[in-house]
């Protein structure tokens, strides 16, 4: 490729689907630091789409999702998701919690405690004071996704460079100069979509950071209780998110829905906090908490008001930010990535200017 329009850094699922949008357009070149795409965050997700999950400009985005992961044009075949549901239990301490969240939500379905029950028979019925369903939660298949979108950056003729860190960024000549170990880049536009390291590249580039802290988020996956059909089960939460659980390919997946701030690292789980979650969770079943099989912990990327930072930065010119994704980075990366290349190529913009407003990364800098 001669000099490309666009380089994004970064190869999660928000770079590489931005990046094969902005390849219908213009020529892209997709950076990413490690062998292998997906490697952080994108690589250790629950893997599920909850359309009411998050702020109301995170339900709109989730919304606006929702039609390409359903049917994925040229990134798969078929669709990327699969009926899972996901249920809120609350005990009498956690009801105003299960409120809070119904408030505003679609497509919520009140459960009775013997209902949860029945969907999900290890539940203790008598630790349950109120549930609700959305049984439009559904499995997101991750890894296809993430594939398809990697598919499109080469069929329309963009370049993907791997085991590439930028270590430096600068603008001379009405261009970004991006340095790697091995190779420098030159593009009229950067696209920012490092996730945990998002404020690391901007203050490569001298800009001020957003504040976009990283939190660990840890997981196990147990054996299936024995005597179990455990497949067809919903996703189940305890209300106040103090723990989740799921069917994961016949094995139970728990998180201990942890959220504490570290810096930008190769997240591994804390054995305390896995099992102060484990604990949390044993006491809402009725089976024991068996040692895990396996465990991970990966790194989910907040702004200060939990919604991403979408947009170009107004202190230079051609810096844009794609992060702070959070907890729905896989579930909004496909109205993110419209949104990115509406406003870097004058593709018609598919979200209203509210919820563009409230992406605008700049929000969050005293004037
Ligand atoms: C346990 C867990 C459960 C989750 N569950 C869900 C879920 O069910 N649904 C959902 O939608 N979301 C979920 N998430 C959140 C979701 O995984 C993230 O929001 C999403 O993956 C963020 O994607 P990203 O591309 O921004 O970040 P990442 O996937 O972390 O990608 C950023 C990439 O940038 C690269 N990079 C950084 N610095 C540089 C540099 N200097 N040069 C080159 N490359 C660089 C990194 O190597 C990395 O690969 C979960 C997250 C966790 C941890």
């Amino acid at each position: 490729m001669t000099q490309p329009d666009i380089i994004v850094i970064g190869g999660g699922i928000a770079g590489v689907s931005a990046a094969a949008m902005l390849a219908c357009d213009a020529r892209v070149v997709l950076i990413e630091a490690e062998p292998q795409l997906g490697y952080h965050a994108t690589g250790r997700s629950a893997a599920i789409f909850i359309r009411n999950y998050g702020n109301d400009v995170l339900r709109a985005l989730n919304a606006l999702s929702a039609p390409t992961l359903q049917a994925p044009d040229g990134i798969s075949d078929r669709s990327l998701l699969s009926p899972r549901g996901e249920m809120l239990i609350a005990s009498e301490s956690e009801t105003a919690a299960l409120e809070d969240y119904a408030k505003g939500a679609t497509g919520l379905e009140r459960l009775t405690a013997a209902q949860a029950v029945a969907l999900v028979p290890i539940l203790r019925q008598e630790r349950i004071a109120a549930a609700i369903i959305e049984p439009d939660a559904q499995d997101i298949d991750v890894d296809r996704m993430l594939q398809g979108y990697a598919r499109l950056v080469r069929e329309r003729g963009g370049q993907t460079v791997k085991g590439a860190a930028v270590t430096g960024l600068s603008r001379t000549n009405d261009c970004w100069q991006v340095t790697t170990a091995t190779s420098t880049w030159s593009a009229p536009i950067v696209v920012n979509a490092a996730g945990a390291w998002a404020d690391t590249v901007a203050r490569m580039a001298g800009l001020a950071p957003i504040g976009v802290t990283p939190m660990r988020r840890s997981a196990v996956l147990l054996n299936a209780p024995d005597g179990y059909q455990i497949d067809a089960w919903p996703l189940v939460a305890g209300a106040s998110e103090g723990w989740y659980a799921k069917p994961d390919a016949g094995r139970l997946l728990v998180s201990p829905a942890d959220e504490d701030p570290v810096e930008p690292h190769d997240a591994w789980p804390d054995d305390l906090v896995v099992a102060e979650g484990l604990h949390r969770f044993e006491q809402a079943v009725t089976i024991p908490v068996t040692r895990p099989t396996h465990s991970w912990a990966g790194l989910r990327s907040f702004t200060a008001d939990r919604t991403p930072a979408v947009g170009f930065d107004p202190s230079t010119t051609g810096f844009f930010w794609l992060a702070g994704q959070g907890g729905y980075g896989v579930q909004t990366a496909p109205a993110l990535a419209s949104i990115c290349a509406a406003l870097c190529l004058g593709h018609q913009m598919p979200a209203p200017p509210n919820i563009l407003d409230a992406l605008k990364p700049d929000r969050f800098r005293v004037t």
